[in-house]
């Protein structure tokens, strides 16, 4: 079974898919959906709906920042998919195929969500607010006075997380002496 979901149009659909037995179900997003969270509100049930149900799920015409947690039941953008202007920065992106050509004219939308920082980041973060140009064993050090991470025992650890917020713009890494130095950016 197939569904289009349009703002106007939402409502009527997930009234149609709980009233169907279907086992297999596409939903799919128009661009008018993606104008608020009202319409997505909608799709997101509709796709709980289908998971609970235990129906094959496959969600066309969305990417991850639209539907985040969901992104193993989007499809791909496929042919003439828009390369998306945050995608350096988006901690989703990975999961990402672009965005899909029928919402060109939408495509500003389509924008990384908020995301929270994980114990690691808000350590580090924390550590380079006191002390920025810091080494890896420097951070190391200091995070044992700090109590938000209690895992962060290696240097991996403290490398992972710092690329990740090097991505986010947050932290820069410099190569001095033979070792990594790490920054807090400026706000
Ligand atoms: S913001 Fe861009 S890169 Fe991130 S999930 Fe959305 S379309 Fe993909």
């Amino acid at each position: 079974m197939k569904l289009q979901f349009s703002r106007k149009d939402a409502a009527a659909a997930l009234r149609e898919l709980k009233r169907s037995g279907a086992r297999k179900v596409l939903l799919s997003a128009a661009s008018s959906l993606l104008a608020g969270p009202e319409g997505l509100a909608v799709l997101r049930e509709a796709a709980d709906f289908c998971i609970e149900r235990g129906s094959a799920l496959s969600i066309a015409g969305l990417a991850p920042c639209f539907l985040p947690g969901y992104a193993r039941y989007l499809l791909a953008a496929g042919a003439g998919a828009l390369p998306c202007a945050h995608s350096a920065r988006c901690f989703l992106a990975g999961a990402c195929t672009g965005i899909p050509r029928r919402h060109a004219a939408v495509a500003g939308l389509f924008k990384p969500p908020p995301r929270g920082f994980t114990d690691l980041e808000q350590c580090m973060l924390a550590i380079l607010a006191r002390k920025s140009g810091i080494s890896t064993a420097q951070v190391l050090k200091a995070a044992k006075g700090i109590k938000i991470c209690a895992s962060c025992s290696n240097e991996g650890e403290v490398f992972r997380a710092a690329e990740r917020l090097i991505k986010f713009g947050l932290v820069s890494k410099e190569y001095k002496g033979g070792v990594y130095l790490w920054s807090k950016k400026r706000d």
